[in-house]
């Protein structure tokens, strides 16, 4: 059945909040397009990926659509998958193809569909550093459109597909260029990749010295970004959460000095430019928000996560309100401590 009434989506999204779509279509092929744009009758819909970077404040006004179009194939290192396919199972299965680029970004939550839209990236690399192209149903003009990657105006965690006049464009299959594994080095030089790689190596080979980073294979990579993961960030399926509710703030050269010169402990990194060009400062949001007190807080249900301060958690029954009413009390209090101003990261339904 692909059009039902009054659906719970609490489990079709990582928050796990109560919220129910009036009417929901579930597209699990590319034939059943032409009844999806008859349903939607010139309506704009909501688009669910694997729902894990939304926050349901209300029911959606809107028809939802949950895209659940499966297959993945490849040709050489050009790898091809549908929107609906869960994202970490294609790493692994890219990685048992020899194919290397995508290995940073294992076991990210979501699905093949939703990763360009905020340009997914871990690690040190960003889904925009192996994408190809991809193809999307516009389903306001009923047409076919075809992206490469300048035309999905990729920036940090951003592309078009987050602009409003944008949300018409349902992803139906996305298209990567990989390496054949052993043909490029690996990046290890990220948070506490290299220190995990040490210790899976010393657990197998008894040999704590760090080893040569040139050596380190794609699959050490995976299955260090895999623990350092399940250590550091809550598992959806336990405690309801979807990743960083905050970006880290991109801020000119002159606030990071001067916050640098008050707060000597707090990470900056060498960001993307400013709108206007200026070269940015990438301040480190976990730091600013866990400085603040905020690590471990609980509002009833909703909650910063015990673990990583840019997590906000449903500890049970939280409902979605209260869990944008505690990020916007983190905000409020980061701009006065900081005077740096926080982005919500995930799509806020309200
Ligand atoms: P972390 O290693 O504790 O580092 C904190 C922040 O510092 C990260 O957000 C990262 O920025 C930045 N950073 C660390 N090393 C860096 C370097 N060498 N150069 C530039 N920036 C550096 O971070 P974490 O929170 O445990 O996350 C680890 C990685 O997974 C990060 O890349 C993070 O973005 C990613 N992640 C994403 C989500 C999500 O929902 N989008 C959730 C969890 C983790 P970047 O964020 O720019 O990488």
């Amino acid at each position: 059945m692909t059009q039902r009434a009054n659906v719970d989506l609490s489990p079709l999204t990582s928050f796990g909040v109560a919220a129910t779509a009036r009417e929901l279509f579930t597209l699990t092929t590319l034939a059943e397009l032409p009844e999806l744009v008859r349903w939607l009758d010139g309506r704009s819909p909501l688009i669910l990926g694997g729902g894990t970077n939304l926050l349901f404040t209300c029911n959606p006004h809107e028809p939802v659509i949950q895209v659940a179009l499966r297959g993945r194939a490849r040709e050489g290192t050009r790898v091809w998958a549908a929107a609906g396919e869960p994202w970490h199972p294609l790493v692994q299965w890219t990685l048992a193809q020899g194919l290397q680029g995508l290995e940073n970004l294992a076991l990210i939550p979501g699905t093949v569909g939703a990763a360009p839209i905020q340009n997914i990236g871990a690690y040190g690399v960003e889904l925009v550093d192996v994408f190809e192209r991809l193809r999307a149903y516009d389903l306001a003009g009923q047409r076919w459109v075809e992206l490469d990657r300048a035309a999905c105006g990729f920036g940090y965690r951003e592309s078009i597909f987050k602009d409003p006049q944008h949300r018409s464009l349902l992803i139906t299959d996305v298209h990567f260029n990989l390496q054949p594994i052993g043909s490029a080095i690996c990046r290890t030089d990220y948070g506490g990749v290299r220190a995990e790689i040490t210790r899976q190596r010393a657990l197998t080979t008894g040999d704590s010295r760090p080893p040569e980073w040139a050596s380190v294979s794609p699959q050490e990579v995976a299955r260090a970004v895999i623990a350092i993961r399940q250590q550091r960030l809550p598992d959806p399926a336990q405690l309801g959460n979807a990743g960083s509710f905050f970006r880290n703030p991109i801020v000119a050269l002159e606030v990071a000095d001067a916050l640098r010169e008050r707060y000597p402990a707090l990470p900056v990194y060498d960001g993307p430019a400013l709108p206007d060009g200026r070269p940015g400062r990438k301040l480190a949001a976990a730091w600013l928000i866990e400085h603040a007190g905020w690590k471990g807080v609980r509002r009833g249900d909703a909650g910063v996560h015990a673990e990583h301060a840019l997590v906000l958690v449903n500890h049970g029954k939280a409902s979605g309100l209260s869990i944008a009413q505690l990020a916007s009390e983190i905000q409020a209090d980061i701009d006065r401590k900081f005077a740096v101003r926080l982005e919500i990261e995930p799509r806020i339904v309200s």
